[in-house]
C-alpha cells in the first residue's frame, strides 16, 4: 500500500529515537524540513533523508564535525540541497562524520564516534559514517555523504548498504565544506542501486556555481536500470586481490564476481601494477589541498573563536590550536610541507605525475573492460579505538578506494556478504568516467 509522508516521517523520526542514542549518527537533528504542498512528481518526494555534516544547509547549523566551526549556521544552500529540496526530499538533520572528512572511521569527530549498528563496538567507516549508519539502521531512506578517497564507498561497505561516488563533476560542489577540491564529489547512500540512481538523478547536473561541473547529459539512470548484464566485459584487477586484504573479504568479492558472470557478464582478471602507489600519492594530493582549503579557518571568518588573544596573530594561533583536532594538524602540516619550496619537485609534483599514470593505467584498462570489479576495504569494521593509534595503517586501509578519486570515476559500493563476526562485506564496481549509468545498472543487476 501507499506509505503517506506523515507515516513516513513518524516512522523516521521512532528510529531515529531508538537508534541515536547507540550509534550517534546524527550530529544535529531536525532544523527545517521541507514538507511538499503540493507533492512534486520526483520519486523522492516526502521522503525522509538527512546530509553529511559538510554540506551547507541554511539555517541549520553546519560543523564539518570540528569544533572550530562552532554553530555555524550558513545562510544559503549547497546546490544538491536546492535541488533535492525542489524535489520534495524531507531532511530530518546533519550527520556525525570524521572532522573534515579526514578519515576512515569516523572517529576524529568532535561530538564522539559512529558506532556500527550491526556491532555497537566496531566503527561505522568513515568519514560519511554517520550516513551509513543512519541508513542501515533504518532511520532515513538515503542520505548524502562526500568522498573524497572512499568516504562514501568504504562506510557503505562497513555497514552493508549502497553509496555511489558518482564521476568528478557531474554533481555540483557548491555549498560543500571542501577537503581536497579536486577528488571531492557528493554522492548518496541507500538500501539499492535504484534508490542511489533515483537520487542522482536529482542531484546531478551542470551548476554555473562550480567551475568545475560537467555539461554533461543529467536524469534518466532510474529510468534507464534494465540490470542486464549479458555481453559486459568485468576486469578483476589481481593487484587488488592479493597481500594484505581479509581472506573473508577476498572470498566474498569473487563469490560476487561469479553472480556477475552468472547473469552473462564475462568476468576476467588483469594487472594493475599501479595499485601499489596509489596511497601515497593520493594523501600528499589531499593533504595538499587540505592545507590551503583549511587556511580559511582562522577565527575571523566562521565560527568558533579563541579567548585570550594580545593581536591578530596570536588569535589565529590559539584558534587554530585549540580548534583544529589532532589528525586534521597533522594534515595541513603534511600538506603545507609538501607545498613548500624545498619539497615542491619532490613530493607535490611527484604526486600530481603519478596521479597522470594513474589516471592512464585506468583508461587503458577502460579500453578492454566495461567495469572493474575490487574490494571496497581489506577488512570489514575494525572495532573502535583500534585506528586512531597507528594512522599509517589507517591510510593503507583506503587503497582500493582512493585511486578511483584520483582518476575522477565513478565508483559505487555494494553489499556481498558477511564475514563469520557477522559484519557486512562490501565489493566495489568502477566504471570509465561518465559511465555512472553502467556501474549502477551491473549493481541493479547483481542486487
Ligand atoms: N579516508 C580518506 C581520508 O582520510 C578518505 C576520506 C574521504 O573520502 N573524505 O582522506
Amino acid at each position: 500500500g501507499q506509505v503517506t509522508q506523515q507515516q513516513a516521517m513518524e516512522a523516521a523520526l521512532g528510529r531515529i529515537a531508538a537508534a541515536q542514542p547507540g550509534n550517534n549518527a546524527f550530529i544535529t537533528m531536525g532544523g527545517p524540513v521541507f514538507p511538499a504542498a503540493e507533492l512534486s512528481a520526483s520519486p523522492l518526494a516526502g521522503v525522509p533523508m538527512a546530509y553529511k555534516d559538510n554540506i551547507c544547509t541554511k539555517g541549520v547549523r553546519t560543523t564539518c564535525a570540528s569544533k572550530i566551526l562552532g554553530d555555524f549556521t550558513p545562510c544559503y544552500d549547497a546546490t544538491v540541497v536546492e535541488r533535492l529540496s525542489a524535489a520534495g526530499a524531507v531532511s530530518l538533520g546533519k550527520l556525525n562524520m570524521d572532522e573534515f572528512a579526514m578519515g576512515s572511521t569516523s572517529e576524529t569527530s568532535c561530538f564522539g564516534p559512529v558506532r556500527n549498528p550491526w556491532d555497537l563496538t566496531r566503527a561505522a567507516g568513515g568519514s560519511s559514517g554517520g550516513a551509513a549508519a543512519a541508513v542501515a539502521a533504518g532511520e532515513v531512506w538515503y542520505a548524502i555523504g562526500s568522498d573524497t578517497g572512499g568516504s562514501i564507498r568504504q562506510p557503505a561497505a562497513y555497514c552493508g548498504v549502497t553509496g555511489m561516488k558518482p564521476t568528478y563533476g557531474t554533481v555540483s560542489r557548491y555549498g560543500l565544506i571542501a577537503y581536497a577540491s579536486s577528488l571531492d564529489q557528493m554522492g548518496p547512500i541507500a538500501r539499492s542501486a535504484a534508490d542511489c540512481a533515483a537520487v542522482l538523478d536529482v542531484m546531478m547536473g551542470k551548476d554555473p556555481r562550480d567551475s568545475t561541473s560537467l555539461d554533461a547529459p543529467a536524469g534518466g539512470l532510474l529510468a534507464s536500470l534494465t540490470g542486464d548484464l549479458r555481453g559486459k566485459k568485468i576486469g578483476l584487477p589481481a593487484d587488488c586481490f592479493g597481500e594484505g586484504l581479509d581472506n573473508e573479504v577476498r572470498a566474498a568479492v569473487l563469490a560476487a564476481a561469479d553472480v556477475l558472470k552468472a547473469r552473462g557478464a564475462k568476468v576476467e582478471e588483469f594487472s594493475l601494477p599501479v595499485m601499489e602507489y596509489v596511497v601515497p600519492a593520493y594523501y600528499i594530493i589531499a593533504c595538499a589541498e587540505a592545507s590551503s582549503n583549511l587556511s580559511r579557518f582562522d577565527g575571523v571568518k566562521y565560527g568558533w573563536r579563541a579567548e585570550g588573544y594580545e593581536d591578530l596573530g596570536e588569535l589565529y594561533t590559539k584558534t587554530r590550536t585549540q580548534g583544529f583536532g589532532t589528525e586534521v594538524k597533522r594534515r595541513i602540516l603534511l600538506g603545507t610541507f609538501v607545498l613548500s619550496s624545498g619539497y615542491y619537485d619532490a613530493y607535490y609534483k611527484k604526486a600530481l605525475q603519478t596521479k597522470a599514470v594513474i589516471k592512464a593505467a585506468f583508461d587503458k584498462a577502460f579500453e578492454q573492460y566495461d567495469l572493474l570489479l575490487t574490494p571496497v576495504a581489506p577488512t570489514t569494521a575494525p572495532k573502535l579505538g583500534e585506528s586512531l593509534s597507528d594512522p599509517l595503517k589507517m591510510y593503507l586501509s583506503d587503497i582500493y578506494t582512493v585511486s578511483v578519486n584520483l582518476a575522477g570515476l565513478p565508483g559505487l559500493s555494494m553489499p556481498c556478504g558477511f564475514d563469520s563476526k557477522g559484519m557486512p562485506i562490501g565489493a566495489q564496481l568502477i566504471g570509465p568516467a561518465l559511465g555512472d549509468a553502467t556501474v549502477l545498472n551491473a549493481a541493479y543487476g547483481f542486487q
